[in-house]
């Protein structure tokens, strides 16, 4: 296994031109009359894309065609075109590999479940933050997405549960920022997403802040900015051991801020929005199973987080290249109990797609 480079700053080409995903609704009417429209074109063309979910020009009949085309030209830029579906588990579970415009390769993974239907996206192609155990990890930072190819990931889901592309009609309901990339590494573009995805329709997609979870490796200065942003979402950090020893291997970023330092940042996330926080935990066959480490991984998350914690455990998914594997079923249980026993609340989170390398950790993009 090579040691990678942390990579923060992401290349600057490759972003596409501005789409109505990357504006407030105010910056939109702007921009329409900027193009010599009458701002309400602006509220039709949000209504289009954000209550009937279509990004298609022409479809947008109610617009007259010269306006629809100096629109759309200006306002409408292809994002994402589908280079591929994959799903297993009955269909309930699909991949999508999508084409960003110049040719960037980025996937998202849409998941049924009885009671809710969960998009995980990505907010950036690759990522930066170089963690052995993932496969995004090791492929290293493409590019940074730009807001509205972010959004545009959930919007093309929401049409596809509406539509019934994964059974009877139904309707996307959560929103986990753990595809592809690091979201606070990508920062401003990630909160104006969530703004989007979380603004009432026919503003933005209309989705509950409380049901979008923004999954960090802990870049513990953007936890506190991302607290004081004063939104509803959920702060998962993703941990994955308690002793900065191990983590400066597992999550190399912690050579950056330590262990101490993320879980007071989320302890201000936590008492800044009310919510608590996500740890997430990768269990990796004798790396960070011990017993030992279970005991401290409880000592330490109360010591920071009293209850305002949750623990999930991912057994760890097999990816290219790479030695580790998840713990035995046995192991994983006495882990579990004694986080528990310990005080916090622990669980094991059910992992999808790995048969179509959808699952944590496991997105590589290839095409
Ligand atoms: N960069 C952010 C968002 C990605 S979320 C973050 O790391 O939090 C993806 C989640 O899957 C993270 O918790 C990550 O640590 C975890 N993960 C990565 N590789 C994995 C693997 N091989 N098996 C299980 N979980 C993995």
């Amino acid at each position: 296994m090579t040691a990678l480079p942390l990579v923060f700053d992401a290349p600057k080409r490759g972003l596409p031109p501005r789409h109505l995903a990357d504006m407030s609704a105010d910056e939109r009417r702007a921009a329409v009359t900027e193009l010599g429209e009458k701002p309400f074109r602006a509220n039709q063309l949000s209504h289009h894309y954000f209550a009937r979910l279509t990004a298609d020009p022409a479809l947008m009949t109610d617009i007259p065609a010269a306006s629809r085309d100096r629109l759309a030209g200006g306002l409408l830029p292809p994002l994402l075109s589908v280079v591929r579906h994959v799903s297993c588990d009955d269909g309930t579970t699909r991949k999508t590999l999508w084409r960003a415009h110049d040719g960037t390769l980025l996937e998202s993974v849409l998941m049924r479940y009885p009671d809710r239907t969960t998009l995980c996206v990505s907010s950036q192609a690759g990522c930066g933050m170089a963690c052995p155990f993932c496969a995004t990890g090791q492929g290293g930072l493409q590019r940074n997405l730009s807001t509205a190819e972010i959004v545009d990931q959930v919007r093309a889901a929401a049409a596809a549960m509406r539509d019934g592309e994964l059974g009877s009609p139904g309707r996307l309901s959560n929103i986990v920022f753990m595809g592809m990339g690091e979201p606070l590494a990508n920062y401003r573009r990630v909160v104006d997403a969530v703004h989007r995805i979380c603004d009432p329709a026919p503003g933005g997609l209309g989705i509950s802040q409380r049901s979008v979870t923004v999954s960090t490796v802990g870049l513990a200065p953007a936890i506190r900015k991302l607290a004081d942003e004063r939104m509803q979402v959920r702060l998962a950090v993703s941990l994955h051991t308690p002793d900065d020893e191990l983590r400066d291997t597992l999550v190399p970023v912690n050579t950056r801020w330590s262990v101490d330092e993320v879980l007071a940042a989320a302890r201000y996330y936590a008492d800044t929005t009310g919510r608590r926080v996500s740890i997430e935990y990768a269990l990796i066959r004798d790396v960070n199973d011990q017993p030992w480490r279970a005991d401290l991984l409880a000592r330490r998350l109360r010591e920071h987080l009293a209850q305002l914690v949750h623990v999930n455990v991912i057994p760890l998914n097999p990816t290219p290249g790479s030695k580790w594997d998840a713990s035995p079923k046995p192991v994983e249980r006495e882990f579990v109990r004694r986080v528990n026993a310990g005080g916090v609340a622990c669980t094991v989170r059910d992992t999808r797609g790995q048969e179509i390398a959808a699952a944590c950790g496991q997105l590589a993009a290839e095409g």
